[in-house]
């Protein structure tokens, strides 16, 4: 089957609070941004309910209500949609190739708001059904599942911010939270600890590792087994729910050689802006925070790429990864600036009456710097 060719100014991926304030702005801009939602259109705000501290909405706000006004709002202005896993990304050149099943899509400039997704802790009984208890008694989102748990023993493994918060909100359900940490110190902050140890409903069990989740499809989860890190000793804890909270990770495989990143995989921007290490490429959102993690955070920094890709546009040409210069429309500068090869292969000599594309109506060199243009020879510029 062939594929779609799409080309556009302004491709958008992912779809939560970044993304679609980017969209927001870019189609605003009249940059007729494309959005490629990925496997869980509208982020994290999705799978949760009651949103209190997003700003503007003083009796709070359900999380997947707020995601549909942002995605109302974006295609308001013309935003596009596209609902579609990504195969494969190369940022080698510029127009920026994103491929799916159906379409290849070009991109003058990308907006990677791609997030981030929960950790799992790959031991025996986490997969989802059939292959595993996922989702028959396995989570990683209170909020979505903990109604299920009504009166019933269950496990919080991890020992941060996430794990006391999700122990803490289960108590609500739960008869009995025992969080599980594989050390004897939490790295969860002092408000939240005390919070949870505060719990009457709350054990803590330290020093110790989930290795199997035991069950079946039948009966739902029954138990963990457990290794204390300390002795070795292992034991069968009873327990009908295990929710995993240990942390997320950004959702950037798909750019790994290509973009820079720390050694979790959070995208590194630079300084004040959003740019990433190529040029034209931005990240925004949970992708490339680790530390605040808000919705509205999130959107403000959505806002800060999209305004960077329209300067962006403004300003080419730019250098790519390898030192050569590129302009949008994908012709080369060579390195001493003395010719332009045009995407058809054409080497032009880097002279104002030779610029390509150059007509009476526009004459000026896309290369011009602030000085004359007639008299600057073409190692000036
Ligand atoms: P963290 O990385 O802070 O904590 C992850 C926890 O899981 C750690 O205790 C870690 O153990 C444990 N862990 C990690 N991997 C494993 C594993 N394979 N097996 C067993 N345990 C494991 O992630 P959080 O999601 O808790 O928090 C992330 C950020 O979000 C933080 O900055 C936090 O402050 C913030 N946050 C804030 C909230 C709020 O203020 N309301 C709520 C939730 C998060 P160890 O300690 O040994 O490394």
């Amino acid at each position: 089957m062939t594929r779609e060719t799409l080309k556009r100014d302004v491709v958008i991926i992912g779809s939560g609070p970044a993304g679609l304030t980017a969209a927001i702005y870019a189609a605003r801009a009249d940059l007729k941004p494309l959005v490629i939602e990925g496997p869980q259109p509208g982020g994290q705000l999705t799978i949760t309910t009651e949103v209190e501290n997003y700003p503007g909405f003083s009796k709070g706000i359900q999380g997947p209500e707020l995601m549909e006004e942002f995605r109302h709002q974006a295609a308001r202005f013309g935003t596009e949609f596209l609902v579609t896993w990504i195969n494969k990304v190369d940022l080698s050149e510029r127009p920026f190739t994103v491929e799916t099943d159906d379409h290849i899509v070009k991109a003058k400039t990308l907006i990677i708001a791609s997030g981030a997704s929960a950790k799992w802790l790959g031991i025996p009984g986490e997969a989802p059904a059939p292959h595993g208890l996922g989702g028959l008694g396995v989570s990683a989102c209170a909020t979505c599942d903990g109604f299920f748990f009504k009166g019933k023993p269950i496990v919080v493994v991890g020992g941060g911010d996430t794990a006391m918060e999700e122990a803490t909100f289960l108590t609500r359900y739960a008869s009995r939270v025992t969080i599980i940490h594989r050390r004897n110190t939490l790295r969860a902050s002092k408000i939240m600890q005390e919070k949870a140890f505060q719990n009457e409903k709350i054990d803590f069990l330290w020093d110790t590792g989930v290795e199997e989740i035991i069950g079946a499809p039948e009966t739902g989860v029954t138990g963990v087994r457990l290794k204390n890190l300390e002795t070795g000793e292992e034991k069968i804890f009873p327990c009908e729910g295990v929710f995993v909270a240990i942390g997320h990770k950004p959702n950037t495989d798909m750019f790994k050689g290509q973009l820079e990143m720390d050694e979790v995989g959070y995208l590194k921007t630079a300084g004040n802006t959003m740019a990433t290490n190529i040029p034209g490429v931005f990240a925004c959102g949970d992708v490339q925070d680790s530390f605040y993690r808000q919705a509205v955070t999130a959107a403000g920094t959505g806002c800060m790429a999209a305004i960077d890709a329209e300067r962006f546009l403004d300003h080419l040409p730019v250098e790519m990864p390898g030192g050569k210069e590129m302009t949008i429309e994908g012709e080369i500068i060579t390195a001493d600036h003395k010719a332009i090869i045009t995407p058809e292969g054409e080497i032009v000599l880097n002279e104002p009456d030779n610029v390509p594309h150059s007509n009476s109506d526009a004459p000026v060199p896309p290369f011009q710097t602030d000085g004359d243009a007639n008299s600057a020879s073409a190692t000036d510029v």
